[in-house]
C-alpha cells in the first residue's frame, strides 16, 4: 500500500512538472510549465515551503501575464516578430543570478536559493518572460535587450489589480548612481519610460522593433527619429526628471 502510494506520488509529480505543449498554443494562450535540473521534484521540507508556493503560483502567472507582455510591446508595423508561445521554466541550483533566459531555446532558468527567498518576486519573472518574447537575433545592445525587459516590468508591476501579491518594482525604473542608460536594465527602461513619457509613446516599441530587425545598435538615431534628440542628450534631460533616470540617486 504505501509503495503503491509513493509510485502514485511519483506519478502526479511527473505529470504536474512536465510541461503541457499543446498544439493550440499562442501568445495569447501560452503553453506554460515548470520543471527542475535535476529531473525530481523541488526540495521538501519546511526549508523551502515558498519555494514550492511560488512554484505553485508560476504556471497560472505565466499564463495570465504572457500575453500582456507581449502586448506591451506589438504594433501592427511588426509583421517579422515571431514572439515564442511556449516558456519553460528550469528550477536550478547555484545560477550565478536571479535568473537567466537561453535566446536560442526560450528556457528561463530560476535559481532554487533566490526564489525561495524570493517568492514575491514576479517582476523578475515578468522580466525573464519579455527575453522568452524578444526572441532577437544574437548581439543585440543592453539597451535594447535588457532595458525593453525592465521597461515591461515595470509596467506590468504598476498595472497588478490589488489582491496579488507584492511586487518588487512598481512604477519607477531604478539606475544606480554611477551608471548611464548604456548599462541596460533599469536605467535604459528609465530613459525608454522618460521618452514615452514627455516625447513620444510609441518610443519603446519603436526600439523593440529595431532588436526583432538585428538593428539594435541604431537605438540612438531611432530616438534622434522619434525626438530630435539622440540618446546622451536625452539622458541628461532624463536626470533632471524626477520620475524616472534620477531615482534612487
Ligand atoms: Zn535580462
Amino acid at each position: 500500500m504505501f509503495a503503491g502510494a509513493l509510485v502514485g506520488m511519483v506519478l502526479v509529480i511527473a505529470l504536474v512538472t512536465i510541461p503541457a505543449m499543446p498544439a493550440s498554443a499562442s501568445v495569447d494562450n501560452p503553453s506554460c510549465g515548470w520543471t527542475t535540473a535535476w529531473h525530481g521534484p523541488l526540495p521538501g521540507g519546511d526549508a523551502y515551503y515558498d519555494l514550492r508556493w511560488f512554484a505553485s503560483q508560476l504556471n497560472d502567472r505565466c499564463r495570465q501575464y504572457y500575453p500582456l507582455v507581449v502586448a506591451r510591446l506589438a504594433s501592427v508595423n511588426l509583421p517579422e516578430w515571431h514572439p515564442r508561445d511556449s516558456i519553460t521554466f528550469v528550477f536550478t541550483w547555484n545560477l550565478g543570478a536571479v535568473a537567466r533566459t537561453s535566446s536560442t531555446t526560450g528556457i528561463v532558468y530560476l535559481d532554487v536559493a533566490y526564489f525561495n527567498a524570493q517568492p514575491h518576486d514576479w517582476g523578475a519573472i515578468f522580466h525573464e518572460m519579455t527575453h522568452v518574447a524578444q526572441n532577437y537575433p544574437g548581439g543585440q545592445p543592453a539597451f535594447v535587450v535588457e532595458g525593453i525587459a525592465d521597461y515591461v516590468r515595470f509596467f506590468l508591476g504598476g498595472s497588478l489589480p490589488a489582491g496579488n501579491p507584492p511586487f518588487e518594482s512598481y512604477d519607477r525604473a531604478r539606475c544606480p548612481a554611477n551608471e548611464d542608460y548604456t548599462s541596460g536594465y533599469g536605467c535604459a527602461a528609465a530613459l525608454l519610460a522618460y521618452v514615452q513619457d514627455v516625447y513620444h509613446k510609441d518610443a519603446p516599441r519603436a526600439v523593440h522593433a529595431l532588436g526583432v530587425r538585428n538593428q539594435g545598435w541604431t537605438y540612438s538615431s531611432e530616438l534622434h527619429r522619434l525626438t530630435g534628440k539622440y540618446a546622451s542628450t536625452l539622458w541628461a534631460e532624463c536626470l533632471h526628471y524626477e520620475r524616472w533616470c534620477n531615482n534612487g540617486r
